[in-house]
């Protein structure tokens, strides 16, 4: 993916098709729907009171119509690009969509070199991640064996909460029930596996590591 990919992804509308399924299993006719911008998906979803996600399991009365982990990324993001248009003098007009596509336009003017290139992209990509993250969260599991970076298997502390087997491991599904967007995370060392490839060595060196130790 480009950057002018991610930078879409985060701010430009999108045309798509989905065919629904009917309940007999069959497709239904496919239909036309508009994609929003991701940011303007996360900036909808800070003042959502219906929104679907998990918390919505939590008690009316206990609910919050404000979302603040939503509005924490929202808050982030906008603060990182207003960062990026003052670095190159570019005035701010209070809409991170159109500020971070008008900073785009006018900082690949500049001819950035390939290192600076690739840190904007990473950093959008972080933001990508973070709100489809936080909209749809990708299915988890956690394999039961320590972490072969930092050995350990537990993770956090009394205050945060932790427990047992530090490694998680996240992946999504397509439509058709394949799976992508693999990555691990060691909540203990903070390292990081990212991608289906790096996963699966991760597996393959727990297996192996556990038979080394011999059986406990
Ligand atoms: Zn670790």
């Amino acid at each position: 993916m480009s950057i002018l990919d991610t930078l879409d992804e985060l701010t430009k509308e999108r045309k798509d098709h989905i065919v629904p399924k009917n309940d007999d299993g069959t497709l239904g006719k496919a239909q036309k729907i508009t994609v929003k911008p991701l940011i303007v998906q996360i900036r909808e979803a800070t003042y959502s009171s219906s929104n679907a996600k998990s918390g919505s399991a939590a008690q009316p009365s206990t609910r919050s119509v404000l979302d603040f982990d939503a509005l924490t990324i929202y808050a982030n993001i906008t603060s990182w690009i207003r960062a990026w248009c003052v670095l190159i003098e570019l005035e701010t007009h209070n809409d991170p969509v159109s500020d971070l596509r008008r900073w785009y336009m006018y900082w690949s003017s500049l001819n950035p070199d390939d290192n600076e290139t690739s840190e904007r992209h990473s950093k959008m990509r972080e933001w990508v991640r973070q709100i489809k993250d936080h909209l749809d969260p990708p299915k988890e599991y956690t394999p039961k064996y320590p972490c072969p970076v930092c050995g350990h298997s537990e993770w956090g502390d009394m205050i945060n909460g932790g427990g047992l087997w530090p490694v998680k491991v996240t992946y999504r599904l397509t439509e058709e029930g394949s799976r992508y967007d693999d990555r691990a995370l060691c909540r203990r060392c903070q390292i990081v596996w990212d991608g289906a490839d790096a996963v699966a060595e991760l597996g393959e060196e727990m297996v192996e590591r556990h038979a080394e130790g011999g059986s406990c």
